[in-house]
């Protein structure tokens, strides 16, 4: 019989244990072992029974040890402590503290969460950074609020077919079972979110607040009884159900969240948000409540778009094109129109905030754009690739002006680092863990040392794995006597590489497989074996990614390799942490430049692990030679097969030639010296690079302070400067088509141009109805490529020389002759006004009809 319902008692704690309740329903223990380890002694079998879940522990762990654990003195001490150390890490001023006219507050959105394994809210790689940024946050004191959906499904468990097809289960969570509390008012009821729906419906959600920290994370929950069956099923699973599902979770998400934001800071008297951070486009939504807000105040449409903008930071995620969401036009129209419109936000300016080239679609990235004054990708080759693609939307800017910037990810330490190295890092080099700095003093822990931590966490994933490896077979229907064999599959001394990931086909999961008989000479290499662990799941919809998985998981049920690969189902952070931790190799072949950055092979980097990778995402911008191995790419070959070939062997090769070559090479002591030289300067080149907290400092400093500031100047003196700006745009805008640049002339260095020599530059610029004020003229100048294109130009602002009453001003600018060989310049107008981030943000520019300049020293 199945329950038609389930909830989950909660257990009262004796008042001497109260502590115990604050400790559990701070995910803060997730990444604090001390914390955790003071759970265990609560029942240390229960402990492992509830797979380390502590909210669960609470509710299955007998009564009568917890009136026993009331009476026991030392640990009642030891639940002070810990109680001390948490209230000291919530209250403590930090490096945030120490900043000036840093944001009063960042609202941070994103689709999903992965805070801990007990708390299901991810799929894969966007999650896993959205949980870092906030527990890197925590750490550091950024005063974010974040906001995304509960999931009552959250994503699915993987298991296996006897075929070796993948399986999938929904696991029913109960919020009462995990470590969450419902938002609710000052008279107890609990906060209630309405967002009206086309024939009027209307979706309803409760918000359950999850503590990370320092960082309150509020939870979206459509599980309500005011909601019709529809309703109710919005937020049931992550990234399940078709285009009108997901428009409705993306409307909680955005819309809802911000009206939660707004409820939560009332209620708590948290500061409101100076800046909402918004992970790719799903929480786009949130720019268009914000403009409601404002216009149902005080503000026109435009005024109130240049104050949201101002404050907004987009985050795009994806190089992939097909990765972009996008809803059709009318589904969105119908949405926001028609019976359901918001009286002072026009339909028609929705849908041309979200237009793209292609009618009829609304993209949710590119409005995302168009919302936000500040925009990144996650590596610095991402950065470019989402300037290649986003271009169209800055017409007549060079691809370096496009406005999208770049901070590369970074992986929260105390999370992903093995409990061992952190240990020892505690011990000898305090530095980096107070204030992760000191990483030269890595060169000074012994090689045994390193080597003894590494074989430990390389041992420990081998015994977890047989267990996962024979709970799998069990569920594929084997029996115990068949599966002897499992207690000597891998070996904790042999050279161990992890592949883990999701299975989009970009990622190339099967890419090893590419010649079966090669990777079967290296598995079972008899002198320089080596062994691969693999995890990772497809999107339930993805027949194409099951495949690919089965095609693995059929390689490796073969009998004489089953001991030396293995696939081990339900790829989620406990099994992440395991396998980037013991694992020595962390291999990564996706199809560059498709994976925006990567940040498993940086949990591996932190671990001692070393990177085997395609130069894609973070590993193009950091490996440095020495740092790892670099696979070649076969970029320009467009056969994708011819190009997987080329690129498998590549991969072969250095396994086998160079790989194992360094791990097998033993001193007369057993240590492989070369091997841990390499792990050495792979810990001091990178730890502090892949670091949450590095990555947490520069968006706080390039776009969370620059975006706070440019939202006061907007907002203050009751939104007068928004007012300026928005009549300055539109004017400007409207007036640009008679901006011209009418004539240039140069003068001052003669026939046979030296380095040195500067440039004399005049310029005639036609301004139309504006001002001079209105705009920046600018020299471009520098080297030229082979059609007279400026290859990396500089600028230099030229001085107003006067003007006259026909509207024709003239521009004067010494253009230094800094570079030999094919040089040239141009001149162009760009709008300019003090609270402009990026010359380009506008998209307008005036440029010369004829080109102008010169090529190898001769002027034209
Ligand atoms: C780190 C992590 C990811 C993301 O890894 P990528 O390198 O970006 O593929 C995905 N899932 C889990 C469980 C992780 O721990």
């Amino acid at each position: 019989m199945r329950a038609i319902r389930r909830f989950t008692v909660r257990t009262v704690l004796p008042t001497e244990l109260a502590a115990l309740g604050e400790l559990v329903h701070n995910l803060r223990w997730s990444w604090h072992p001390e914390t955790t380890d003071l759970f265990s002694e609560v029942d240390p079998a229960v402990w492992e029974r509830v797979g380390h879940d502590p909210v669960a522990l609470l509710g299955a762990v007998d009564p009568a040890r917890l009136r026993q654990l009331a009476g026991d003195r030392r640990f009642l001490r030891r639940l002070a402590d810990a109680a001390d150390d948490l209230r000291e890490y919530m209250t403590a001023p930090r490096w945030y503290q120490t900043l000036n006219e840093a944001a009063d507050a960042i609202a941070y959105f994103s689709p999903e969460y992965g805070i801990a394994a007990a708390l299901p809210q991810y799929s894969g790689g966007l999650g896993i950074l959205a949980g870092d940024h906030l527990k890197a946050a925590s750490d550091l004191g950024v005063p974010i609020l974040a906001v995304g959906l509960l999931y009552r499904h959250g994503y699915f468990t993987q298991s296996l077919s006897p075929e070796g097809w993948q399986l999938e289960h929904y696991p029913s969570l109960d919020p009462g079972g995990l470590p969450l509390s419902l938002l609710k008012d000052e008279e107890g009821t609990a906060v209630h979110i309405r967002i009206g729906l086309p024939d009027h419906r209307a979706l309803h959600a409760q918000v359950w607040v999850a503590q990370v920290g320092r960082v309150p994370l509020l939870l979206l929950d459509s599980d309500v009884a005011d909601n019709d069956a529809a309703a109710r099923d919005v937020t049931d699973r992550l990234y399940g159900g078709g285009t009108d599902h997901r428009l409705m979770q993306e409307l909680l998400l955005g819309v809802g969240g911000v009206r939660a934001i707004r409820a939560y800071c009332q209620i708590t008297g948290h500061p409101e948000p100076e800046v909402f951070h918004t992970n790719e486009g799903h929480a786009g939504f949130l720019g268009l409540e914000r403009i409601r807000e404002l216009t149902e105040s005080r503000l026109t449409f435009d005024e109130a778009l240049e104050a949201v903008r101002a404050g907004t930071v987009f985050t795009t995620h994806t190089p992939v094109p097909a990765g972009i969401d996008r809803f059709p036009s009318d589904m969105i129209e119908r949405q926001f129109g028609g019976d359901n419109a918001w009286p002072t936000v026009p339909v028609e300016r929705i849908l041309a905030l979200g237009a793209e080239q292609e009618p009829g679609r609304f993209n949710m990235a590119i409005m995302g754009m168009r919302l936000a004054q500040r925009v990144n990708g996650v590596s610095e080759l991402h950065g470019e690739v989402s300037r290649e693609m986003f271009k169209e939307l800055w017409p007549g800017f060079d691809l370096h002006e496009v406005p999208i910037g770049s901070i590369t990810n970074g992986v929260h330490a105390p999370t992903w680092v093995g409990r061992e190295i952190m240990e020892l890092a505690g011990r000898e080099l305090p530095s980096l863990i107070d204030k992760a700095q000191g990483w030269e003093g890595v060169q000074k822990i012994s090689d045994s040392d390193i080597w003894s931590i590494r074989g430990h966490l390389r041992e420990r994933l081998v015994e977890a794995a047989r267990v996962r490896l024979r709970r799998s077979w069990r569920d594929r229907g084997a029996s115990d006597a068949e599966l002897t064999w499992v207690d000597d599959a891998l070996d904790p001394d042999v050279l161990t590489i992890g592949f883990a990931r999701r299975v989009p086909s970009y990622k190339r999961l099967t890419l090893m497989l590419r010649d079966p008989v090669r990777l079967r000479e290296l598995l079972l290499d008899p002198d320089k074996p080596v062994q691969i662990l693999i995890a990772g799941k497809a999107h339930p919809a993805d027949e194409g990614g099951k495949k690919l998985i089965q095609q693995i998981v059929r390689f490796a049920d073969e009998e004489d390799v089953r001991h030396r690969i293995v696939f081990l189902p339900d790829y989620d952070m406990a099994l992440g942490q395991l396998l980037v931790q013991g694992c020595d190799v962390w291999l990564n072949n996706p199809l560059r430049p498709l994976e925006a950055s990567g940040t498993s092979g940086m949990k591996s980097a932190l671990n001692g692990g070393l990177n085997l990778s395609i130069r894609d995402g973070w590993w193009d911008e950091w490996y440095d030679g020495t740092n790892g191995w670099a696979i070649p790419t076969a970029d320009g070959v467009a056969d994708p097969d011819r190009r997987d070939e080329l690129e498998a062997a590549a991969l072969y090769d250095l396994i086998e030639h160079e790989v194992s070559d360094r791990f097998y090479d033993r001193a007369p002591d057993g240590l492989p010296r070369r091997w841990l030289e390499m792990v050495r300067h792979t810990l001091t080149s990178l730890g502090p690079k892949v670091l949450a907290g590095r990555m947490l400092r520069d968006y706080v400093v390039d776009l969370y302070t620059p975006a706070a500031a440019s939202a006061r100047a907007l907002s203050g003196d009751s939104f007068a400067p928004a007012k300026a700006f928005a009549a300055w745009r539109l004017r400007v805008a409207k007036a640009w088509p008679g901006v011209r640049v009418e004539h240039v002339e140069s003068s001052g260095v003669g026939d046979t141009p030296e380095v040195g020599a500067a440039l004399d530059l005049r310029a005639t610029i036609a301004l139309g109805e504006l001002e001079p004020s209105d705009l920046l003229v600018q020299a471009a100048y520098g080297k030229v490529g082979p059609h007279d294109e400026l290859l990396n130009p500089s600028y230099l602002t030229m001085t107003l020389e006067g003007a006259n009453d026909d509207g024709k001003a003239h521009y004067a600018g010494k253009v230094p002759l800094d570079s030999t060989g094919a040089f040239g310049y141009t001149v162009r107008a760009v709008p300019c006004q003090p609270l402009m981030a990026a010359p380009a943000e506008l998209g307008l520019i005036a440029l010369p009809e004829e080109p102008v300049g010169m090529t190898n020293g001769t002027l034209r």
